[in-house]
């Protein structure tokens, strides 16, 4: 069977100490092709309820528009671990949507994780760090706390999507994750959903918005970073607005995926941090 050849964790139990990279490139490219043209609730399902991608988790900042994958995902299994970043900078409307989904699509494994409290006190005492040093507030708040619990995973569920901004344009659905030598899958569902896409679905499901969008934020990360956005304006351009900083380091820009040749990525795609 084709898929049992494709992905590594499927064929042996993953050993957290073989220093193996779980995936490799070539088994990403290889998934992109398997699923080319496939509708995203179908491969999802795959790639869940068949464990082709071993263990995953979602990583969610129930954002703007989180409620989209999270129901799907919560529609295949909703005891997938979702791994929510509280950076102790959030909206407090954000903490309460958070609050609201789980409840509502009866998401059984929420994991909260944190920055470590003496790295906290140690680099950022007064909790300012954002204002002069916003990568370093990210590494501290965000990049450090998620890489340490990814380390039991295999891959993980992002919510980017291409039309979020020209710095996830060109992303594939299945990627590496660069951010370690640990070759995790990074799986992208709604890469190639359009804004219009996503309203449709969160209609269809009658999906509460998270309460800031009528507010002008179209997306939706720490307080001190999160600016209001013009109609028309890129929908991540109130993020560090003011900065040279696109993402908090979870991310990096994609490049275009070798193995679709562009054509099943439409131009331009996202992630929700
Ligand atoms: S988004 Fe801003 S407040 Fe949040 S962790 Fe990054 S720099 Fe700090």
């Amino acid at each position: 069977m084709e898929t049992a050849k494709i992905v590594r964790s499927a064929e042996r139990p993953v050993d957290r100490l073989d220093t193996q990279p779980r995936f490799t490139e070539s088994e990403a490219v290889r998934l992109n092709r398997l699923f080319r043209g496939t509708e995203t609730q179908e491969w999802l399902r795959s790639v869940l309820r068949d464990q082709l991608a071993g263990d995953v988790a979602v990583v969610s900042s129930f954002g703007a528009e989180s409620a989209v994958l999270l129901h799907l995902v919560a529609s295949i299994d909703p005891a997938t671990p979702v791994l929510f970043l509280d950076t102790g900078k959030h909206f407090p409307e954000t903490l309460a949507y958070r609050d609201l989904l789980v409840e509502r699509l009866d998401l059984t494994n929420l994991i909260v994780l944190t920055p470590d409290a003496a790295e906290l006190a140690q680099r950022d005492a007064n909790g300012l760090r954002w204002s002069f040093d916003p990568d370093g507030c990210c590494e501290i708040r965000k990049v450090r706390p998620l890489a340490a619990a990814l380390a039991g995973y295999d891959a993980t569920i992002t919510g980017r999507k291409a039309f979020q901004s020209s710095t996830r344009a060109n992303l594939p659905r299945f990627e590496i994750d660069t951010s370690d030598a640990q070759g995790r899958l990074k799986i992208n569902p709604l890469i190639d959903w359009s804004a219009e896409d996503v309203a449709a679905y969160l209609a269809l499901h009658d999906l509460p918005p998270h309460p800031l969008v009528a507010d002008g934020y179209p997306s939706i990360g720490c307080m001190p970073c999160t600016s209001r956005v013009a109609p028309g304006e890129d929908p991540r351009s109130g993020r560090w607005k003011g900065w040279d900083k696109t993402e908090c380091g979870i991310h990096q820009p994609g490049a275009a995926d070798p193995g679709t040749d562009g054509g099943e990525l439409p131009p331009g795609y996202d992630p929700v941090f």
